[in-house]
């Protein structure tokens, strides 16, 4: 593709480049598994477990085969199912939704803060005193997700689970290296679960994902669902579970990634100062949390309205700057969701899908890139 400028195309995510600077680190670790052939919870799955157990700040960690995956397992282990209300975000990547679904729970969507895009808890306790009204539906459980990086606000969300006796769930697949009230997220709630799917700022080069907890029998039920139940014996199957066991690869090519990890988080985050700076007064730069830090996912500005948004998308594109709309539609308004959502307006989420859009963000940018993604956007 040429540009008008005929500068080469700008990549939303750059894995070849990536891969070029990880370098032989990677390629040793990744030897070093096809030597051993321990291709499934290999040794690499332990190191990885105890490296990123350490990294939340939890004493457990259990790698599984992706975050849907480590959300199901989670929701498994509480027996969450028919009757049950699962609260989440409307702003949110489908998984978070789909996994209370095909448990037969019921997912209740709650709307979000207009400029963090976390969920709000004023509006969350409004649509579990509805559920709990019209007498249905059990509230059983809150999936606080970490939304582009930013955590959710956990202090109100532990106090809600709290005060309605909810089981609490951190969904940190966009933000594991961020962090709250100078923590890092891993430990905000009973079970945080974590993607690797390569897009993640921890991602790696398949599918992946981990659940962290401080609660040592959680974590003994989530080694055992992830290997269909199994007791102390592959062959005593105490319970039904599933196969969702991380393979051994992934967890070598997670293990090369994290040495750089605190390197990219700080790339990121300099990134998005960047934006900020060339950003501000012309659209909407995203609100930071107080008091956190980012591991920025994705960086999202706002426009006035969905017209502005794509005539600037358009003419970001002709210039070689991707973009993308992180999401197009509020997950109440999803064809598969809409039927099991109890049709109350969620304002906020339905606005942000018309007017949001995310820019560039991985490591790889260089600055000459952020100058040019700034200029695109400026027009
Ligand atoms: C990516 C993502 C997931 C699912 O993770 P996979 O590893 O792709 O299954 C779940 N929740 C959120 C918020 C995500 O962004």
């Amino acid at each position: 593709m040429t540009t008008t400028g005929g500068e080469k195309p700008i990549a939303f995510l750059d894995l070849p480049a990536q891969q070029r600077r990880l370098g032989a680190p990677l390629r040793q670790r990744i030897d070093t598994v096809l030597e051993h052939c321990r291709f499934v919870l290999g040794p690499e799955v332990t190191e990885l477990e105890e490296r990123l157990a350490q990294w939340g700040g939890v004493a457990h960690c259990v790698g599984v085969s992706s975050g849907t995956d480590a959300l199901q397992i989670v929701m498994m282990a509480e027996n969450i199912g028919p009757g049950d209300a699962v609260f989440l975000p409307a702003f949110t990547y489908t998984a978070t939704a789909e996994v209370p679904l095909l448990l037969g729970a019921t997912p209740v969507f709650v709307d979000v803060d207009p400029a963090t895009f976390q969920i709000d808890p004023a509006n969350l306790r409004q649509r579990i005193e509805k559920v709990r009204s019209d007498g249905i539906l059990r509230p059983r459980a809150l999936v606080g997700v970490d939304l582009f990086g930013q955590p959710a606000p956990w202090d109100a969300l532990r106090s809600i689970a709290a005060d309605y006796d909810l089981f609490l769930m951190d969904d940190c697949a966009q933000s594991f290296g961020g962090a709250y009230h100078g923590r890092k997220l891993g430990a905000e709630a009973t079970a945080t679960t974590l993607s690797f799917f390569p897009s993640k700022p921890l991602g790696g080069y398949g599918d992946g994902g981990a659940i962290l907890t401080d609660d040592a029998e959680r974590a003994d039920l989530y080694r055992s669902l992830r290997t269909h139940g199994e007791g102390k014996t592959r062959y005593e199957v105490l319970r039904t579970g599933m196969n969702g066991r991380l393979d051994t690869l992934q967890a070598a090519v997670l293990l090369a990634k994290l040495d750089v990890f605190p390197e990219e988080l700080a790339r990121r985050d300099a990134i998005a100062d960047a934006y900020d700076a060339g950003l501000r007064g012309v659209v909407t730069v995203p609100a930071r949390v107080p008091d956190s830090a980012s591991a920025w996912a994705i960086y999202s500005i706002l426009f006035r309205n969905s017209a502005e948004r794509a005539a600037t998308q358009e003419r970001m594109k002709a210039v070689g700057v991707p973009s993308a709309i992180y999401y197009p539609l509020p997950l109440h308004h999803q064809p598969a969701y809409q039927p099991h959502h109890d049709g109350v307006a969620l304002p906020v989420a339905e606005s942000l899908s018309q007017r949001i859009l995310a820019l560039p963000i991985h490591p790889e940018l260089t600055d000459a890139e952020v100058a040019r993604v700034i200029a695109a956007v400026r027009g």
